[in-house]
């Protein structure tokens, strides 16, 4: 089915999976609350006024039985988040309850929502646009303070407000060579041809910015992906439940894109940290280890840093060696570990460390150096997110996506231009370079993009 003309009543729990104190269960569509009145005894869902809650309780259609002591939010359309009539019962019964409320709302006539479906109406029924869309699914997966303020910004509508722009540029000078073709008499070829010039290099500069914040903007939305390496021994479990333990953070493990892919996320100081390749690394059999330097070879290539542990009371073996070559082009920390012994090895005596190189003198025993590695951590994740201008952050690899590919758009213009080519072939340049960044907002999008970004939402949005 085309996802535009999908407008029957949906159903799915809103909140997030687990045992809480309350849970939601969302219908959206034109039947909601005729739906929620067949399985609600209180007051008439139909009678009464939007936007009220409304005390009762659901019971079993088929026997009568008592499922949840509830409240239950009645929203008409159009002022809800989908712009459909939404209901939302706020359930207390735990999680069978819930799925039995969800059960039987399905059981009369409403369908399971798919992943991302209500924020999915909201954008099909002209209430938000794509960049919001995203940022609801950064907000929900925001795991930092900034992360969120970034998404709220979106949600706002700056980013749309940006590209817009941008593209009101373009269509003004798309009209101007139009008026200038269509009165050639004036002679005015050469004005036109440095008018899209300039154009073309002034929206190809905004671009540029946009661009500029989008390592933050990975950074911000998946955490600074980290590789802890260093050979077995020498400390790196220590360090990390030091630093764990100090800011009694939250190992988390966030389900990815894909349902099966985990990441393991840890919070260093309002950090967010993306552990690359440590499953299980607050196990007692201790699994880091385990991974061996060959492993760590393969981790570092995803690692916007790497941490290179070393005990600084033993020899370098050949291990230490090749983590310290492997690492040596990559934004690191050298860990000299274990200070705490008589030391053997010190960051004078290692020839492989680099001038720009960050070491740190440490002990997991003592807590010598911990705070330190914090505040290196600290100082690298927001020097890669403080240079975003006017808090447009670009979040998305599809919007990145687009944005390099609405640049190729005007380096043809601008090469074109400077090649002399005729002003009709340039104007097709420039009018793709609106079409791409038109897909950034969704003025114009195909459909199965629409399915897939929203199927990366988590059930219930
Ligand atoms: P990993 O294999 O690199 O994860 O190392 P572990 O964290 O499991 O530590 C290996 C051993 O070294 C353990 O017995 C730790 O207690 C010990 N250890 C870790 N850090 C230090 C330190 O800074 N000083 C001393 N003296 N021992 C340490
Ligand atoms: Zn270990």
């Amino acid at each position: 089915a085309s996802a535009v003309t999908e407008y029957d009543t949906i159903a799915a729990i809103s909140t997030p999976p687990g045992e809480g104190a309350i849970s939601i269960v969302r219908l959206s569509g034109d039947q909601a609350v005729e739906i929620a009145q067949k399985v609600f005894k209180g007051k008439d869902l139909t009678k009464v006024e939007s936007h009220t809650i409304n005390y009762g309780h659901i019971v079993d259609p088929v026997d009568g039985s008592l499922v949840d002591e509830v409240m239950v939010s009645v929203m008409l359309a159009p002022k809800t988040f989908t712009r459909e009539d939404v209901v939302e019962i706020n359930t207390h019964g735990g999680i069978v309850a819930t799925n039995k409320v969800l059960q039987l709302l399905i059981g009369s006539g409403a369908r399971m929502a798919e992943p991302g479906e209500f924020t999915k109406r909201a954008f099909l029924n002209g209430r938000i646009d794509l960049t919001q869309a995203e940022s609801v699914m950064d907000l929900i997966r925001a795991k930092t303070d900034k992360a969120m303020q970034v998404a709220v910004n979106q949600l706002d509508g700056n980013l749309n407000h940006l590209i817009t722009n941008l593209r009101q540029e373009i269509l003004d000078s798309l009209a101007q060579v139009e008026v200038n073709i269509d009165y050639p008499e004036y002679d005015t070829e050469q004005l036109t041809t440095k008018m899209l010039l300039e154009k073309a290099k002034l929206v190809s500069k905004n671009i540029d910015s946009l661009l500029k914040t989008a390592d933050s903007g990975e950074i911000l939305q998946h955490g600074l992906a980290t590789a802890i390496v260093g050979k077995p021994n020498v400390g790196k479990s220590s360090l990390l439940n030091r630093l764990l333990d100090e800011d009694k953070a939250i190992v988390t493990d966030v389900a990815g894109t894909t349902r099966d892919i985990v990441e393991q996320y840890v919070n260093i100081d309002g950090v967010p940290l993306k552990l690359i390749d440590t499953a299980g690394v607050r196990d007692t059999n201790d699994k880091v280890e385990k991974i061996g330097v060959e492993r760590s070879k393969k981790a570092l290539k995803d690692a916007d840093l790497v941490i290179v542990v070393l005990d600084s009371s033993r020899e370098l073996e050949s291990d230490d060696i090749q983590l310290l070559e492997a690492t040596s082009g990559k934004h690191r920390i050298i860990i000299f570990n274990k200070n705490d012994l008589v030391p053997v090895i010190t960051p004078e005596t290692v020839k492989q460390i680099n001038k720009d190189d960050t070491i740190l003198q440490t002990s997991a025993i003592t807590n010598e150096g911990i705070e330190k590695i914090k505040q290196t951590i600290g100082h690298i994740f927001n020097s890669g997110i403080e240079d975003s201008s006017n808090n447009v952050i670009i979040t998305s690899a599809r919007q990145a996506g687009l944005l390099r590919q609405a640049k190729e758009n005007l380096n043809d213009v601008i090469s074109g231009i400077e090649a002399g080519m005729p002003i009709d072939l340039v104007q097709i340049d420039m009018t793709s370079c609106w079409d791409t960044l038109g897909e950034i907002t969704g003025e114009s999008y195909p459909d199965e993009l629409i399915t897939q970004l929203f199927s990366q939402f988590c059930l219930g949005k």
